[in-house]
This record gives C-alpha cells, sequence and structure tokens, in this order.
C-alpha cells in the first residue's frame, strides 16, 4: 500500500496490496459523492450502498493511503484524552455520549465484520491504563472514579432512565480498590462482566503501586 504522507511505514502498508483505481475521465450522476476514500468515506459509502443508493467516492490518493493506513486497529471507548480531562472541558453528558457513541461504533463494526464474513482477527480483548512517567501518581484513582459513569451508562442501555438511580462507584480506600455496586443480579452481572473483571488485574497492580 502507498502512504499518501509520513515517512515511517506501518504493517498495513507494508503487507496489504489495496486495489487501485483509474483517474475519473468521464462526467457521473450519482445519488451521493464522498470526497475521502478512507475508512470514514467507506463505512459512510458502505452504509449508503446497503440502504440503495448510488455512490462514488473520490481520493486524489491511494484507497485508505491516507490517515487510515496508519491506524494501528485499537478500537475503544475509553477515549485518549481520559475522562476525567473530557468531562471536565465538555461536560458529563457529552461524555456520555461520545463513550456510547464509541461502544454503538464497535458494536457495528463487529457485526459488519460477522456478517461480510471479513478475516481481519477481529477480537475483544481486555484494555488497560497504564500511568505514563509524566502522569501524577492520582492520575488513575481519578479516572477510576469514572467507574460510576461508566457503569450508569452501561445500565441506561438496560433499564432505561431508572439508571440514575444507581449509586455505583468506583475508588481506592487505604490502599484497596473498592467497588460498589447496586444489589440486584442483573446489576452486578452488569458490573462484573464489563468492568470488574476485564480492568480488575491492571486496577490491582496499579493500586500496589500507590504510596
Ligand atoms: C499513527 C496513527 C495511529 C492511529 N491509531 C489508531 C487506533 O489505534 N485506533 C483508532 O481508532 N484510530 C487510530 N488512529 C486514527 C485513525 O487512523 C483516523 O482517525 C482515521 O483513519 C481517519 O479516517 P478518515 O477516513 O477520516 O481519514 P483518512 O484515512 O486520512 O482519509 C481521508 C482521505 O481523504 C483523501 N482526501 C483528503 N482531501 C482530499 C481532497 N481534497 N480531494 C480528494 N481526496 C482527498 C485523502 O487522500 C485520504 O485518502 C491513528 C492514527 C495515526 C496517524
Amino acid at each position: 500500500m502507498q502512504s499518501d504522507s509520513g515517512k515511517t511505514v506501518s504493517v498495513w502498508m507494508d503487507t496489504i496490496k489495496m486495489p487501485t483505481f483509474a483517474p475519473l475521465e468521464e462526467d457521473l450522476s450519482c445519488d451521493v459523492c464522498i470526497v475521502g476514500a478512507g475508512i470514514v468515506g467507506l463505512t459512510t459509502a458502505y452504509h449508503l450502498v446497503r440502504a440503495g443508493a448510488d455512490v462514488v467516492i473520490l481520493d486524489d490518493g491511494e484507497v485508505c493511503g491516507g490517515e487510515t493506513s496508519r491506524t494501528t486497529a485499537h478500537l475503544s471507548c475509553v477515549l485518549d484524552d481520559r475522562f476525567q480531562w473530557l468531562e471536565r472541558v465538555h461536560g458529563e453528558k457529552r461524555v456520555r455520549e461520545s463513550t456510547s457513541s464509541h461502544m454503538a461504533a464497535i458494536n457495528r463494526i463487529e457485526a459488519i465484520v460477522r456478517e461480510e464474513k471479513i478475516e481481519c482477527d477481529f477480537a475483544r480483548v481486555p484494555g488497560y491504563l497504564l500511568l505514563g512517567k509524566s502522569d501524577a501518581p492520582d492520575f488513575l484513582d481519578r479516572e477510576l472514579e469514572g467507574f460510576g459513569e461508566l457503569f450508569r451508562m452501561l445500565s441506561y442501555e438496560q433499564v432505561g432512565a431508572a439508571a440514575m438511580l444507581s449509586r455505583a462507584l468506583g475508588g481506592v480506600s487505604r490502599g484497596k480498590a473498592v467497588f460498589a455496586l447496586p444489589g440486584s443480579r442483573r446489576a452486578v452481572e452488569l458490573g462484573m462482566e464489563k468492568l470488574v473483571v476485564p480492568e480488575l488485574r491492571h486496577v490491582v497492580f496499579e493500586v500496589r503501586k500507590l504510596p
């Protein structure tokens, strides 16, 4: 794959041959014209075509030759900017919206992989957030405080507005990680399966480092 920019070569650029297309030399008509054949343009086109639209995609370089050729293909709803910063700048409502929209996008990608039988080794794996050298020692504690928000977001998908009654919270007390979940069986299963168990080893690892 040829990259449109940058000096380094990603694993995709090194191992994947993308289809190439001749320059457009005639007038075309279509329902929708998309400029940019990166993951965003192609995904938009995919959904439009499935909905029955006639779509043309234009690009001044190779298909996926832009930023898409450099992705590490790591899909996560835990955004790089971190919950504590996002909440401070955009407010809790927006953080919930962006997190759930990322979760929906990942679910959609998984569905497309399954429906189209794409052999891309899509896998759901535990995620680990490590303390960087320049991060304050309490950085992860503060991030952990997002546990309650994450729980309410997941819970909202199950029980709707009643999720706001949840007092779920997570934090560190006297050197121990503490998670408080509502008492119903479904709530405990949700919190344990989606949040606590996948992240527990990492949480314990980080808590042990605290002074
Ligand atoms: C090193 C690196 C690692 C990353 N890792 C991850 C990751 O792990 N997980 C993740 O989710 N995201 C990651 N990202 C971000 C992710 O790659 C981008 O968000 C995503 O690829 C953007 O897709 P796009 O379609 O918007 O843009 P692009 O892939 O850049 O596509 C835009 C296309 O538009 C074309 N174009 C632009 N202007 C014009 C024009 N005027 N006329 C015609 N064509 C035009 C370009 O040629 C290009 O092909 C990473 C990014 C980088 C750089």
